[in-house]
C-alpha cells in the first residue's frame, strides 16, 4: 500500500466519520523498528506510526485494521478531545461505521506472529547497547 493510497484510505474515513482534517492533518509513518505493538497514535504529535513489516506478514486485509483502528482514535480526539476513554462506546461505534471489528486487541495472524517472535529473539540474541550487553550477561534481575 502506497502513501497515497493510505491517504486516500484516510480521506474515505473521514467522510464516513465526519472528522474534516482527519486526512490532510495526521501523519501516518511506517516505522521499520516497531516490533512490540504493531501500531499506535500520538494525540501530541497528531501521528499514526505503524510496523511496516505488516503489509507483508500480515496482508492488506489486516493492515487496514490496524490504520482504521489508529485512525479512530485521532478521529476521536477531534470529535471529544479527550473526554472519553481511548477504547469506548464512541471509538467502538466508529470502528463499526468503517466496517470493522470493535476490538482493542487484534488477532494477530500467523505470519505477523512468527516474523515479530523471530525479531525478538534476535535482539536477545544479540544486544546492541552496552546496557543490553551488562543485562544480558548478569541476566535480567539487575534493573
Ligand atoms: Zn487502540
Amino acid at each position: 500500500m502506497t502513501s497515497d493510497e493510505i491517504h486516500r484510505h484516510l480521506e474515505s474515513l473521514e467522510q464516513l466519520w465526519g472528522t474534516p482534517g482527519l486526512a490532510e492533518e495526521v501523519k501516518v509513518r511506517p516505522s521499520t523498528r516497531m516490533y512490540r505493538s504493531l501500531g499506535n497514535y500520538s494525540p501530541k504529535r497528531d501521528e499514526i506510526r505503524i510496523a511496516a513489516h505488516l503489509l507483508e506478514t500480515g496482508g492488506r486485509e489486516f493492515f487496514l485494521e490496524v490504520l482504521g483502528h489508529e485512525a479512530a482514535h485521532a478521529a476521536i480526539r477531534r470529535l471529544y478531545g479527550n473526554r472519553v476513554q481511548p477504547h469506548g462506546r464512541e471509538w467502538k461505534a466508529l470502528m463499526r461505521k468503517a466496517g470493522l471489528p470493535p476490538r482493542a486487541t487484534l488477532d494477530v495472524p500467523e505470519g505477523v506472529a512468527r516474523f515479530v517472535a523471530e525479531k525478538r529473539a534476535q535482539r536477545r540474541r544479540r544486544p546492541r547497547t552496552l546496557w543490553g550487553t551488562i543485562r544480558a550477561y548478569y541476566g535480567r534481575g539487575w534493573t
